[in-house]
């Protein structure tokens, strides 16, 4: 369940393995690994740990020989892990040959990406675009045609460079890369469907690295077509840089209804999991109310009033147990993601915030009775006294999910 008054802007639904993307479907989040596709062992444990912290879709890099290979095996290996997740395959300069060359990859893939700006130019262009887009036929697959204002293609830039050039007003440079860019997008599609792949089976984006051309591109692109569209800031960055650039633009978009997938290009920091890009992409959709996959944890940011670190150590125990609990919770309880449970740092807010979440805890502050109200469903529930408050807390939590979510209809 969601709470978002948003208006879908409504594309042409596209299956993608077991997957609907578009319509009015739900906006689905997709990732990428980073692994040589070659690597199956570690291309597969990318791949399951990206599925298992939510990834719906998951793109692969195939960019040669040994790659194209390990295709069908990846897939063999996620099957017995009983993991469905469809992949994606990567294609650039080469993808043709590769699918030619290796069916079975072909076959294993629920999709494939290619960049109209990669695929070579004048007559070779025409023939290795035809040769992709025929393979996804003859396969049932979806594409995704991919404009990457890094590797435009060439020929329609000088193309319309010069058009522009021509016109009594011409546009300046940043409106006529955003013209450009849909032009390949929409050029690209109409070629496809002329070769024989439907409309129900193509996917668009247009990703650029700054966030008001990524919004002033989408907005031109969902104007004039209803192919279901993918999202994502390219090149975002690392760390808070790329989370904020990447909320920025992909909010901006999704508040206007624009966008059916969308994937957070984050570069993780030396250490940090791959995974983050998806709990990203997750948290945008939840914080804009389209999707619901965890619960919220509601926690003030703690000030002077609440010295001890008992409260931020609470607010981490109760969202790591929330992570930890939701793979089981998710199948046992349907409903639990829309769960709201607050942890508060003193009696200003505390009480307050409490009886507007489900379930929620007031810590004391500097100089209050040392005791923590816990409130539910808006009434004072019990005070939790002495050292094992988090582990009552979280007791009464799971008691509380059990009672409220147990009988939910499957
Ligand atoms: S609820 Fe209390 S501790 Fe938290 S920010 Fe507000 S005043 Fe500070």
């Amino acid at each position: 369940m969601t709470h978002s008054r948003i208006q879908r802007h409504k594309t042409i639904p596209v299956r993608i393995g077991h997957l609907c993307l578009g319509g009015l479907a739900p906006v689905v989040v997709q990732s990428m690994t980073n692994t040589d596709t070659a690597d199956v062992a570690g291309t597969v444990a990318q791949v399951a740990q990206l599925a298992r912290a939510g990834s719906e879709l998951v793109r692969i890099t195939v960019n040669n020989e040994a790659a194209a290979a390990a295709v069908p095996h990846i897939r063999d290996l996620l099957d017995r892990q009983g993991l469905s997740v469809p992949l994606v395959g990567d294609f650039h300069f080469n993808g043709h040959r590769l699918l030619e060359q290796h069916p079975a990859s072909a076959e294993a893939l629920a999709k494939y990406r290619i960049n109209p700006g990669n695929v070579g130019s004048g007559q070779t262009r025409d023939t290795s675009f035809a040769v992709l887009i025929e393979t996804a036929a003859r396969h049932g697959k979806a594409v995704r045609i991919g404009v990457n204002w890094g590797s435009l293609d060439k020929e329609l830039l000088a193309r319309m460079m010069d058009e522009n050039a021509r016109t009594a007003e011409p546009l300046e440079a940043g409106a006529l890369m955003h013209r450009i860019m849909v032009a390949s997008a929409l050029e690209s599609a109409a070629r496809a469907e002329a070769l024989g792949l439907g409309r129900e089976r193509i996917v668009l984006s247009c990703k650029v690295s700054k966030v008001q051309d990524l919004i002033a591109v989408y907005r031109l692109l969902a104007a004039q077509s209803d192919y279901a569209l993918h999202l994502g800031l390219t090149e975002a960055g690392m760390g808070s840089k790329g989370i904020v650039a990447s909320t920025a633009a992909l909010s901006v978009l999704l508040q206007e209804g624009i966008g059916d997938t969308i994937r957070v290009s984050l570069t993780p920091e030396p250490g940090e999991p791959r995974t983050k890009e998806v709990t990203v992409a997750q948290e945008i959709l939840q914080a804009l109310g389209l999707r619901a996959f965890m619960p919220a944890v509601i926690a003030c940011p703690g000030c002077g009033r609440t010295t001890s670190t008992l409260f931020q150590e609470l607010a981490k125990q109760v969202q790591d147990h929330l992570r930890e609990r939701m793979p089981v919770w998710s199948r046992k309880y349907p409903g639990v993601e829309d769960l709201d449970v607050a942890v508060m740092g003193c009696i200003v807010n505390g009480p307050g915030e409490s009886k507007h979440a489900h379930i929620g805890i007031s810590l004391p502050g500097n100089g209050e009775n040392p005791a923590a109200p816990v409130f539910v469903d808006g009434e004072k529930f019990a005070t939790l006294k002495g050292d094992r408050i988090a582990e009552e807390f979280l007791a009464i939590l799971d008691a509380y999910v059990e009672r409220r979510f147990g009988d939910a209809p499957v």
